[in-house]
């Protein structure tokens, strides 16, 4: 990483920015399509992003991490979706489950797990959705059964991003049906341990950076010492990082559609047509002046949500504003920028199908977009 005159003038938190936005543009540009091509974890990208200080950003100094903000965090990935998104969004389960284990985890959890976590020679994943059940996330049915001074889990997980390589699964677990969401509790399993089976990546349109899969637990053993968060608070838990979760997703797209539109108005500037630029038909001009619209209030609903979880209050109908919104106009976005530059935008090598197809998935992550919309409605319409 460079380290200018200008950037060491900087406070601490906007240089960081600077500096992993230099680091997506040097170490992930030149890549981003081969892990597409090859539909595999972006592994070079996750090594290298631990060695640059991106593994441990929710975690405190007193473990070796960072934490930073949500402002802050919410800008790096930004920048580095802009660039890859996959690589982005594997790094927020990543980090997430680092920061989860520094608040909530017991000392021997703490001294077990966030060394490896934040120098990155862990990877870890969030195991929360399952084959037939998503949004309606209470209704789990992989299982925990008490045995001694074991749990034994039985079930199947679904999308779990970072999983086709994760050492580390947070594993959300029903321990008594009858207890309904009361009943979850989250273990944390070594992917290396007997009953757990990785079953292959899926095979997708497109973010095959983020390693996403299957996994199966078969009569797997897991000690008392890995229970992370007991049958009472495992649910409530996975549903309080969901705002901060949703600003993320609604920055990440910001970013892709930011690198969109910069492609675009590059390339008309400079393709002729009819005797002129591209960029002098206002037709053109017009379709992209839409999208810099979107892009603009997407960023000011992000940050505002972000500011609001930065200051301590409830970002939960902003943060749903926000991912809505974003992830909308990013797709809708894309596609335009794509429109401007004819056959040639959906040529690889300019990264806006690449984007598009990731936009496509962010509908999905952290509540769906109809998810978004029962938080805004729930209060809109209340009384
Ligand atoms: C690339 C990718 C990575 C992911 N990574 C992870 C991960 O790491 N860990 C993890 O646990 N999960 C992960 N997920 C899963 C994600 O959280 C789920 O896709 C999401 O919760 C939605 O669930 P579902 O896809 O099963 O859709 P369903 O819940 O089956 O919903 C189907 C449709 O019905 C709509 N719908 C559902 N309920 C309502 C309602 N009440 N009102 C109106 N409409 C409704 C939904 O919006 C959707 O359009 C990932 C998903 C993707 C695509």
């Amino acid at each position: 990483m460079n380290f200018t005159e200008e950037t060491l003038s900087r406070a601490p938190g906007e240089q960081r920015i600077l500096e992993a936005k230099d680091w997506a543009i040097k170490e992930l540009a030149p890549t981003a399509e081969t892990w597409e091509r090859e539909r595999r974890f972006a592994r070079e990208a996750f090594d290298s992003a631990a060695s640059n200080g991106l593994t441990g950003l929710l975690v405190p100094e007193e473990y070796g991490g960072k934490q930073i903000d949500s402002i802050e965090l919410a800008k790096i990935l930004e920048h580095i979706a802009a660039v890859d998104f996959s690589v982005a969004f594997s790094l927020v389960c990543h980090n997430n489950l680092a920061g989860a284990i520094a608040r909530k985890g017991s000392t021997e959890l703490k001294s077990r797990f966030l060394p490896g976590l934040v120098n990155g020679k862990v990877l870890g994943a969030f195991l929360l959705t399952e084959p037939k059940v998503g949004s309606d996330a209470a209704a789990i049915e992989l299982q925990a059964h008490r045995d001694g001074g074991e749990w034994i889990l039985n079930g199947e997980k679904a999308w779990v991003t970072n999983g086709t390589e994760a050492n580390l699964l947070s594993v959300y677990a029903q321990t008594d049906p009858s207890e309904g969401h009361r009943g979850i509790a989250t273990f944390l399993v070594e992917a290396d341990s007997e009953g757990v089976q990785r079953l292959p990546g899926y095979e997708l349109f497109g973010g095959h950076g983020m390693g996403t899969n299957g996994i199966r637990f078969e009569n797997c053993r897991v000690p008392d010492a890995n229970l992370f968060l007991p049958p009472s608070r495992g649910f409530s838990a996975a549903m309080e990082g969901i705002d901060l979760a949703r600003v993320l997703v609604s920055a990440m797209s910001c970013g892709m559609l930011r690198s969109g539109l910069e492609t675009a108005v590059n390339y008309v500037l400079n393709r002729q047509a009819f005797g002129g630029r591209l960029a002098d038909l206002q037709g053109i001009r017009f379709m992209l002046g839409d999208v810099a619209t979107d892009l603009e209030a997407a960023t000011l609903l992000t940050y505002e949500a972000a500011n609001i979880i930065a200051a301590g209050g409830n970002a939960g109908v902003a943060a749903a504003h926000a991912k809505k919104f974003s992830t909308r106009a990013t797709e809708k976005g894309l596609a335009e920028c794509m429109q401007v530059m004819g056959a040639n935008g959906s040529l690889r090598e300019h990264s806006l199908s690449r984007h598009l197809a990731a936009s496509r998935l962010t509908h999905y992550l952290d509540g769906a977009t109809e998810i978004q919309n029962v938080v805004i409605t729930r209060d809109l319409f209340s009384e």
